[in-house]
């Protein structure tokens, strides 16, 4: 009589084994898999066995608690079923089990970095049944200060930045309002403490929130500063934070540890200069300020501060909005001109230095012109917007192999975001080539763990992503320049339709008397495809992240005439355009 077998026995005696059931279609996926692997495994099929496979199925039960058929097992180990051998052929840890090169981590994935990017995959990830992590630390700014779990975008970012722009654009309706009937009072004056410290309490309820999040979707929350510590294995990380260091391990690493505002090379910039990192929670009001840098933050913080009422100049090393539609850029800059902010342009600085104490102190900012002339001006404060760098520095990131850009330190992946090593993975700002925006990392990440863990083979589409500059009069756009269109197509190929545009509620008032402008560039040998959609006026924002759809749909112009608007809304402009730029007519002036 052949001796008894037990699981233990099948199992010790065999590298892989599936129990199954010959009916069952989970058991039958599993197979196929080990057969497309080139997989030799043992197959017992429980239903086919009589009294062994029922005795086999009970000691089975009580081995692993598991009932359900298939139940695999790999050099001893128990696997689980069908989905989970499957989540394992694709995270690549099957592999890794069937070679012999299996190891435990603490973690399946470990995220630097706790902003946009980094939590959306973390939260996706853990929702698919993964272990993971997220260390997240913030490094104070020269000044100090520091903030909370969410990354840029919630504590130093779009979040404050729209707050901020609110309040000036308040600042705006309270102009408008006698014409609406509303009787002002004389001297109305903002409390810029009061709207930091509203601010600021918003901010940290929205950390809270994070925190709670993760806990929730079973995320651990490390608050310490994370680095590849040692070359030879790229799967440990020391994580410090303010009391002590330790190392975890991980399968899979995913870099999304952002930027941080660079500062010009020039004496007194660290010690006496502010960047955006400080702006939203400075406990007092800037007054005049000088703000180096021509582009979205530089444009932003100067249109909300001068909005407020201060003294706000901008200094400009070459042009508006690199980038961006040039004409537009233009248009904002005429505008925010108008609207009391000066520029100086062609313009750097080359020192500043402090003169008075206080807060706001004084300083001196010496700068040179783009001829050599020197210029030199005092100012309270000075708001450096000169770009961001990404936080690879001292990571140790291209010490474990990874392959970083050696002009701006971000991390150079595939169109899946992989790294030169197939286990670490970067989004968000850090990402080489993409742009640095929060819906962007979000999608990115979320779009990661589902390719990593949820069988997913979606790619993030990183063509056609809206934007908007949140200056007084906002721009928002999608798609190309006209400058880069005529580039692409040639001059011939383009069509541009254009109309200056009045908002209702400017009219009372008179405010900015047609100042608002729209366009759509379109390539005239595809049907006129619109390639390019641009708007400058009241909530821009709103209004761009509608019509982004068209052109992910390939909308033509045509497609647009054909659309019914909305009125009385400025977005309703783009329905009724007529006036091509060819043509030379007058530009067309639309009132609701
Ligand atoms: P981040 O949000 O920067 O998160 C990275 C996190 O990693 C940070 O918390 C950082 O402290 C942490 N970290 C860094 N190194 C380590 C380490 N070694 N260990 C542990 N933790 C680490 N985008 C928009 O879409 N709309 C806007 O209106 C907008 N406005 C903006 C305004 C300003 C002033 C700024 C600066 C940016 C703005 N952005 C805006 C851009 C947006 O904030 C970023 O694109 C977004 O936050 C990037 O997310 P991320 O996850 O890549 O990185
Ligand atoms: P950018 O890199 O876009 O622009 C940097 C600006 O600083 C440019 O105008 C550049 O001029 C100027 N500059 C660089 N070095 C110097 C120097 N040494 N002296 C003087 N000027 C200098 O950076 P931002 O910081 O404005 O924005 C970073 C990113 O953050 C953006 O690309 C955007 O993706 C994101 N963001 C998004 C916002 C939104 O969605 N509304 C708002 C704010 C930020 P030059 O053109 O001559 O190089």
């Amino acid at each position: 009589m052949p001796p008894i077998r037990t699981v233990d026995s099948i199992i010790a005696e065999n590298k892989v084994v599936v129990f199954s059931k010959s009916f069952c279609p989970f058991c039958k996926k599993v197979k196929a898999l080990f057969d497309e692997l080139k997989v030799i495994y043992e197959c017992l099929e429980l239903d086919l066995m009589g009294d062994e496979g029922h005795i086999l199925h009970q000691d089975l039960i009580k081995k692993t608690g598991q009932t359900s058929v298939p139940n695999i097992f790999i050099n001893g180990k128990h696997i689980g079923g069908c989905d989970k051998t499957l989540a394992l052929h694709a995270d690549g840890t099957l592999q890794t089990m069937l070679d012999g090169t299996y190891r435990e981590y603490d973690y399946d994935l470990v995220v630097l970095g706790g902003g946009s990017g980094g939590l959306a995959a973390s939260k996706e990830a853990a929702s698919l049944g993964k272990k993971v992590a997220v260390c997240d630390f913030v490094t104070p700014s020269p000044i100090g200060t520091t903030w909370g779990l969410g990354g840029t975008c919630v504590n130093v970012g779009c979040i404050p930045k729209k707050l901020m722009h609110t309040a000036s654009l308040i600042g705006e309706t309270l102009k408008d309002a006698p014409c609406f009937g509303w009787e002002v009072p004389e001297n109305v004056k903002h409390d810029w403490a009061r709207m930091v410290d509203e601010i600021q309490t918003y901010i940290k309820s929205l950390n809270f929130g994070y925190r709670k999040t993760l806990r929730e979707n079973s995320v651990t929350y490390i608050n310490a500063y994370a680095q590849f510590c040692d070359p030879s294995d790229p799967h440990k990380l020391k994580v410090t934070s303010k009391s002590k260091s330790y190392e975890i391990t991980a399968r899979k690493f995913l870099i999304a540890v952002g930027g941080r505002p660079k500062y010009p090379d020039i004496p007194g910039a660290k010690e006496f200069g502010i960047t955006s990192d400080d702006i939203f929670s400075l406990p007092y009001c800037p007054g005049k300020t000088l703000i180096v840098g021509g582009s979205y933050i530089a444009l932003e913080c100067a249109g909300f501060l001068a909005g407020l009422g201060l003294d706000v100049t901008v200094m400009v090393r070459s042009i508006l909005l690199r980038g961006f539609d040039q004409q537009m850029a233009k248009m904002i800059g005429d505008h925010m001109n108008k609207h009391g902010v000066k520029f100086l342009s062609e313009c750097v600085p080359t020192s500043v230095e402090r003169i008075e104490e206080g807060t706001p102190g004084l300083l001196r900012v010496s700068g040179k012109l783009k001829d050599g002339e020197v210029v030199s001006g005092n100012y309270n404060t000075v708001l450096f917007a000169v770009g961001r760098e990404a936080c690879t520095k001292n990571i140790g990131l291209a010490e474990i192999g990874v392959i970083l850009n050696t002009d701006n330190g971000k991390v150079i992946c595939d169109d899946e975001e992989k790294s030169s090593l197939d286990h670490v993975y970067a989004i968000g700002d850090v990402l080489d080539g993409r742009l640095e925006l929060t819906p962007v990392a979000v999608e990115a990440g979320r779009n990661l763990a589902q390719r990593l863990y949820g069988g997913s083979t979606v790619r993030t589409d990183y063509s056609n992503v809206p934007t908007t500059v949140f200056t007084p009069l906002e721009y928002g756009c999608v798609g190309m320049s006209e400058d880069a269109a005529v580039a692409l197509y040639g001059v011939d190929d383009i069509e541009v339709y254009h109309a200056h545009f009045q908002p209702l509620e400017f009219e009372l008032s008179k405010r900015d008397n047609f100042i608002s402008y729209a366009k759509l560039v379109c390539v005239k040998s595809e049907m006129e495809r619109v390639v390019g959609f641009h708007v400058l006026g009241p909530n821009a924002g709103e209004i761009t992240q509608g019509y982004a759809l068209t052109l992910k749909l390939k909308a033509t112009k045509s497609d647009f005439n054909r659309l019914i608007g909305i009125h009385p809304t400025c977005a309703e402009v783009f329905t009724t355009m007529n006036i091509s730029k060819s043509s030379g007519a007058a530009l067309q002036k639309t009132a609701c």
